[in-house]
């Protein structure tokens, strides 16, 4: 991150392009009181015949507040993976750019790495499931763009080591991703606290998980106000609907809502870590930061198809690397985690 200048990471036609101007772009001074005839809307109230705000700026001038940086170091986008899909364009050059992953981790970074024809540097996590950080930093070469840290990790629900995430931002030449899909369940610190001590990180967050709304589809991304611009100028006008804007602010303005319920499934993963302790077919139980549990059992597969069978849905994650014989269990209510522990009791 020595000398880091933006401008070496982007991609030469990303700097370029001119972006297009919606109607909402050219005058947003709306009033309503005023005639607004020019995006060939149709007049007829149906609460959304208008196009949506385009920088969705209730939404974060909200979240800026909660999260306590500047509305102009957010962008939001159609759930995390627009988000992640829009860092790609911006900064990987198809068929020459790489990105760097951990696996296991989130199976998007290199599905949307793939979709970019860009090549993915794999770089598997240490038996702890941490990074290892001098062979990252030695993998890196100048078309390294992107390190994809997620953190709590998903499916390995553990949270990285800080000094290790720190020094992988000191040493990453490129941009680095810290996915915190899962912070809200986590007993670490967010990153965006280190936002503005360095101008290479870049977190993700979301509203499918804590926030109780993965139908929406909200993804966020905060960066400095350098990247956030670049991410601005390539995202489709309207990328976050009038539906999702709306429901949106309205849980956040119900957090107290939303801390009952993550106090809720926080009390239920300590219980189910006990329940899970005490059955025969589960071998081991990896510590969760997160609103899910990786367990090892004796075969993954046959127990998968036995839960299956008994109505239970679970994640199967033996074929990832190191994972071998694990499910994914995510924490439910009460009552479904009764019901797991029930079935998996009753399994021989
Ligand atoms: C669930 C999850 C997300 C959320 O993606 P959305 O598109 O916002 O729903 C992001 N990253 C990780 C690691 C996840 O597990």
């Amino acid at each position: 991150m020595k000398d880091f200048n933006l401008n070496n990471l982007i991609r030469e036609n990303i700097n370029n392009i001119k972006p297009y101007s919606s109607a909402r772009d050219e005058y947003k001074e709306a009033t309503a009181d005023m005639v607004f005839i020019d995006a060939n809307e149709n007049p007829f109230q149906t609460n959304v015949n208008r196009y949506p705000d385009p920088q969705q700026s209730k939404v974060k001038k909200r979240l800026a507040e909660i999260k306590g940086v500047n509305p102009s170091q957010i962008l939001l986008g159609n759930g995390s993976d627009e988000v992640l899909d829009l860092l790609f364009r911006a900064f990987c050059e198809p068929k020459q750019d790489n990105v760097i992953t951990l696996p296991p981790t989130y199976g998007m970074y290199s599905v949307l790495a793939d979709l970019n024809a860009v090549d993915v540097i794999s770089i598997e996590l240490d038996d702890n499931f941490e990074p290892k950080v001098s062979e990252i930093l030695s993998s890196q070469n100048s078309n390294s763009k992107l390190l994809f840290l997620c953190s709590p990790n998903n499916p390995t629900a553990n949270s990285f080591n800080a000094s290790k995430v720190e020094e992988l931002i000191e040493g990453f030449n490129g941009l680095v991703v810290i996915d915190e899909a899962y912070i809200d369940f986590s007993s670490q610190e967010s990153w965006l606290s280190k936002l503005d001590e360095f101008p290479n990180l870049i977190i993700t967050q979301t509203l499918s998980k804590a926030y109780g709304l993965a139908g929406i589809r909200l993804g966020i991304c905060y960066a400095s106000v350098e990247i956030i611009s670049v991410l601005n100028k390539i995202k489709p006008p309207y990328n976050v609907n009038q539906l999702t804007q709306d429901k949106a602010l309205e849980r956040l303005t119900s957090l107290d809502e939303v801390n009952k319920e993550v106090n809720s499934i926080l009390n239920e993963r300590e219980l189910l870590v006990t329940q899970l302790s005490e059955i025969s077919v589960i071998k081991n139980i990896y510590p969760s930061d997160a609103n899910f549990i990786l367990v090892k059992v004796d075969n993954a597969n046959l127990r998968y198809n036995q839960l299956i069978e008994k109505g239970i849905v679970v994640r199967n994650r033996t074929t990832q690397p190191l994972c071998e014989n694990c499910l994914r269990f995510t924490i439910g209510t009460e009552e479904e985690n009764n019901t797991l522990i029930k079935t998996l009791n009753q399994l021989s």
